[in-house]
C-alpha cells in the first residue's frame, strides 16, 4: 500500500471587500486567485483497470473542485452579510454575481469555505490534506487537515 499526495492547481478571479477594515481593502477590488487542492489516498492497484496507479484521476479532482469552488467564485463579488442592505442593493444593479458569506472574505477565511465545501464531497477513501491559496503574488494561506482534526 501506497499513501500519496496529490496536488491540482486551480486559478479564479474574485473580487471582495473586508467590511470595516482599515485600510485599502474595504474598498471592492479584485484578485487573480490561485488555489491549490492536496488530497491524499492510496494508490489504487488493479492492473488493467482505467484507474490503475493513481490515488484519484486529476480530472475527477477538477472536475470537483470546478464545479462546487472556482466556477461559483470565478468572476463574483464576495461581501460580508455585515454589508449595509442599501449598498449590496445597489451592487445587485451592477452584477449578478454576489457571493454574501457570514464571515469576513479574507483568505483565511475563503480557506476554510473552501476545506468545509469540499471535504463531504471527496470520495471514500481519499482526504482533504491541505489548501493552499495565494491572493496575491506574494500573499499566500495554507489550511492544513492537521491543524484542523
Ligand atoms: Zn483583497
Amino acid at each position: 500500500m501506497t499513501r500519496i499526495r496529490v496536488t491540482k492547481r486551480f486559478h479564479f478571479e474574485m473580487a471582495h471587500a473586508l467590511h470595516e477594515y482599515d485600510g485599502l481593502c474595504r474598498n471592492i477590488h479584485g484578485h487573480s486567485y490561485n488555489l491549490e487542492i492536496t488530497i491524499a489516498g492510496n494508490v489504487f492497484r488493479s492492473p488493467g483497470h482505467p484507474k490503475d496507479g493513481m490515488v484519484m484521476d486529476f480530472h475527477e479532482l477538477k472536475m470537483l473542485v470546478k464545479t462546487h469552488v472556482t466556477e461559483k467564485l470565478d468572476h463574483a463579488l464576495m461581501v460580508n452579510s455585515l454589508i449595509n442592505p442599501k449598498h449590496l442593493e445597489a451592487l445587485a444593479t451592477s452584477t449578478s454575481r454576489i457571493i454574501v458569506v457570514d464571515f469576513q472574505p479574507t483568505t483565511e477565511n475563503i480557506l476554510q469555505f473552501i476545506a468545509d465545501t469540499l471535504k463531504p464531497l471527496l470520495p471514500e477513501g481519499i482526504t482533504l490534506f491541505s489548501i493552499r491559496l495565494h491572493e496575491t503574488v506574494t500573499s499566500f494561506a495554507e489550511w492544513f487537515a492537521s491543524d484542523n482534526p
